[in-house]
């Protein structure tokens, strides 16, 4: 019963530095968010006690009558909210998500066709050293090394030659929104099953912002974590006749127990997806992310070797492309964290730097949009991140993170949060 400040003062304290943190600084990493109160009391709560290996109505485990309720109601709500048939909440994370989908729509050793991870696809799609390189034969497409956003015509020239069983569209870096239709018939010209990782946008596709992917996929999977604003795990719908294969996939095929406290988050966190007042925070989102591209691309700052790719951007995130800046990512991502912003480096398509420190820069808008921010803001954080990256070594950092922490007054964190009896 001891608190935990006084049974566990070293991981107490971490916590409350990083809880400070979080206050102090502007979170603009595109995969990340903060999630409501209840988000955080449902995570924080007596389910993460419960074993219950299985579905509603068919555990493995006695005393299942409360989190069935709750794990029904997670379902019944992706279902509505994606215009799905069929949901499965259960799994732990992203990348598990992933690896049930695979399981469940090919065998070992047939052929998976995703995007190019350099281009900005995920691990789980292929990577070498993740299992989807491993147990599935990959091919991938990229972006045209132009205009930087994927090619229609060139998916369907590599899907003519590498006749993939599956088919993903998805992406964790990449600032433009997909063809899914296109995408669909490229997969039945060459007999594949089509799946989308909505992982980045689901909370675009929530609110109507983006395009659904969900009547042309066989499966699609998310992150409950990004743009939708949840608990750190995944899901997963689908078309119904899918549904028997990946409820296996999920359990037992990767996973054992489902963390319910989890489960009870992703439950609450669609129950806010739905409402206007989450509608009204992406539409800051979006509008957040269009004034960081244009002030990133504004001659100020792109005289510097500064410039957006693609342009501009249709989603929640900018890629900076620093290939012509004196500044690498390496760089770019320490400056800004000395002025209080946290991004992170990303490799831009043909990037003629190593994966390490590669040319560009990922910032995403979706965590200072939870936290109250509208487009006056927007418009001064993207004029300190123009400054201090068109500066580069000579950016005047005091001066920066003087405005950095004024913002982050005025929008304030988890007001209360010390008093909260449940977190
Ligand atoms: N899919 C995409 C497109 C992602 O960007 C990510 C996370 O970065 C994942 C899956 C994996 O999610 P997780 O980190 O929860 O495993």
């Amino acid at each position: 019963t001891a608190p935990l400040a006084e049974l566990d003062p070293e991981v107490a304290q971490a916590m409350g530095g990083e809880l400070a943190r979080q206050r102090d600084t502007l979170e603009m990493i595109a995969s990340e968010n903060f999630v409501p109160r209840a988000v955080l009391q449902a995570q924080g709560s007596v389910l993460t006690n419960k074993y219950a290996e299985g579905y509603p109505g068919r555990r493995y485990y006695g005393g299942c009558e409360n989190v069935d309720i709750v794990e029904n109601l997670a379902r019944e709500r992706a279902k509505e909210l994606f215009g799905a048939e069929f949901a499965n909440v259960q799994p732990h994370a992203g990348a598990q998500a992933n690896a049930a989908v695979l399981m469940a729509l090919m065998n070992p050793g047939e052929k998976l066709l995703g995007m190019n991870l350099a281009h900005g696809g995920h691990l789980t799609h292929g990577m070498k050293l993740n299992f989807s390189g491993k147990l599935y034969q990959v091919a991938a497409y990229g972006v045209d090394e132009a205009t930087h956003r994927v090619d229609m015509d060139q998916v369907r020239k590599v899907a003519l030659e590498e006749r993939p069983q599956v088919i993903v569209a998805g992406w964790s870096a990449y600032p433009r929104q997909l063809d899914f239709a296109a995408f669909r018939e490229i997969a039945n010209e060459v007999g594949a099953k089509l799946w989308v990782d909505m992982a980045h946008f689901a909370g675009l596709v929530a609110t109507g912002l983006h395009p659904s992917p969900v009547p042309h996929a066989d499966v699609v999977s998310s992150t409950v974590h990004k743009t939708l604003g949840g608990p750190r795990s995944g899901l997963i719908v689908a078309k119904k006749e899918w549904a028997k294969k990946l409820n296996s996939a999920v359990f037992p095929g990767q996973q054992g127990g489902p963390l319910m406290h989890a489960i009870a988050a992703k439950a609450v966190a669609l129950k806010i997806a739905a409402t206007e007042e989450f509608a009204e925070r992406q539409q800051r989102v979006l509008a957040g992310s269009k004034i960081l591209a244009e002030r990133l691309g504004a001659a100020d700052v792109a005289g510097n070797g500064i410039s957006v790719l693609t342009g501009g951007t249709d989603v929640h995130l900018v890629l900076v492309d620093l290939r012509n800046s004196e500044l690498d990512g390496q760089q770019g991502e320490d400056l800004l964290h000395e002025v209080g912003i946290t991004v992170n480096r990303n490799a831009v398509p043909f990037d003629p730097r190593p994966p390490m420190n590669p040319s560009g820069l990922r910032i995403g808008t979706p965590a200072l949009a939870s936290r109250g921010f509208d487009e006056a803001a927007f418009t001064e954080v993207a004029d300190i991140i123009g400054t201090a990256l068109a500066a580069g070594k000579g950016a005047d950092v005091a001066a920066l993170r003087a405005r950095v922490s004024k913002l982050a007054q005025d929008y304030p964190l988890y007001e209360g949060l010390e008093d909260w009896t449940i977190v």
